[in-house]
């Protein structure tokens, strides 16, 4: 995909064009571009003058995550190091038509910001809002330009392959995801921390790996990805069986699946959403509430099931990818974890959903000595 974009962003109509690298890393149970970028900016800021190169652009900017401002400072006295070593700026390496910099600016700490037309519009000092397509940011991104936005990992990993060549990077991972991938793993293991696995790895080896000994599950591309069971944990880590931007959660037996994972992942998509789309900004919360009605022992069959439709409803209705995953949290859990869902419930035929005024009104007839007459 970066390849593409660049080749998309190269042959757009425009006299000049930007690349932005997106190091908003704010999906939860992420932190492995804060490591590259604590302890190998170099790595990244060539990646970016090497992206810089291919797609004629003069200026790269690094939209750093807000919560990452103790990182400025420190990544620009690198950026200056380099500059100083004519690694950046004009006639880069004594190659008069190579002008390229790098500038930093901060994100304002919005999760959408991640995505990458709310990113620019955030850049450009608008509220950060998905943007409609088309226009593509590499058509039109940055102040209109053609824009191409990369991640950290996607960047750093260009000068490994610029480096060892592509037969190199391809001979590594599996016949269809090349390479290694960054893994933050978190959650009930021994081990956490950021790894370089090679594409091609299970999830049983991964767990062994961290020391995770008594799994219930593990969530998959953090709350917008796939919450799988023990009986998945022979698939492979890739493009073509489990794919992920990084963030693995490994939950133990003793977890509450549904009352600590996914009622949390929920809260954080209402949080989240921009509340443009009337379901991201709503549906998100309907859904919420009528687990919670499940959880206390209210819910009936027909629950599951229209849990179930209105998430799918969810992946169709809204503009950006935080919307149309952002039901992801209920409906893996319901194709996976199953029988949680259904020890909740009631059978239809002893359950009646009523409400009941005389006892609604009980404690107040109690102050006030008078028989609830609500008939
Ligand atoms: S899906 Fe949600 S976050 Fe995305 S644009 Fe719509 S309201 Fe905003």
């Amino acid at each position: 995909p970066a390849g593409l974009k660049w080749e998309f962003c190269r042959k757009s109509n425009g006299d000049e064009s930007y690349l932005v690298c997106n190091a908003d890393e704010g999906e939860p149970g992420t932190f492995k571009e804060r490591v590259i970028l604590t302890e190998m900016p170099e790595q990244l800021f060539e990646g970016m003058a090497i992206a810089g190169y291919a797609l004629d652009a003069k200026e790269g900017i690094v939209y750093l995550r807000a919560e990452y401002v103790y990182l400025k400072k420190y990544l620009e006295d690198v950026l200056q190091k380099m500059r100083d070593e004519n690694l950046l700026g004009n006639g880069i390496l004594g190659n008069n038509d190579f002008n390229f910099d790098i500038r930093i600016q901060m994100g304002a700490g919005a999760y959408v910001c991640g995505e990458e037309s709310a990113l620019i519009e955030s850049m450009e000092g608008k509220r950060g809002e998905p943007r409609n397509r088309p226009p593509f940011p590499v058509q039109a991104g940055y102040m209109g330009k053609p824009t191409v936005v990369n991640n950290v990992e996607t960047l750093s990993t260009v000068v490994k392959i610029i480096l060892h060549g592509a037969d190199w990077f391809k001979a590594i991972g599996t016949a269809e995801s090349a390479g290694t991938k960054l893994l933050s793993i978190s959650g009930d293991c021994k081990q956490p921390g950021v790894y370089e696995v090679e594409y091609g790895m299970t999830i049983k080896e991964m767990l062994e790996m961290v020391g995770a000994t008594s799994v219930q599950a593990v969530q998959v591309g953090g709350p917008s990805g796939t919450c799988i069971d023990e009986s998945q944990f022979s698939k492979t880590i890739s493009f073509e069986e489990l794919p992920t931007g990084g963030a693995m959660v490994v939950i133990g037996k003793d977890r509450d699946l549904l009352r600590e994972v996914v009622i949390n992942y929920m809260d954080f998509f209402i949080d989240e959403s921009c509340s443009s789309c009337a379901p991201c900004r709503s549906l998100t919360v309907i859904l919420k509430n009528k687990l919670i009605k499940m959880l206390n022992g209210f819910g009936t069959k027909a629950d599951i099931d229209e849990l179930y439709n209105w998430g799918l409803y969810m992946k169709q209705a809204n503009r950006c990818g935080l919307g149309q995953t952002a039901a992801n949290p209920i409906l893996t859990t319901i194709e996976n974890f199953r029988p949680l869902y259904e020890a909740l419930v009631k059978s239809d035929d002893e359950f009646v959903s009523e409400f009941d005024m005389d006892k609604a009104v009980q404690e107040s007839c109690n102050y006030v000595g008078r028989v609830p007459n609500t008939h």
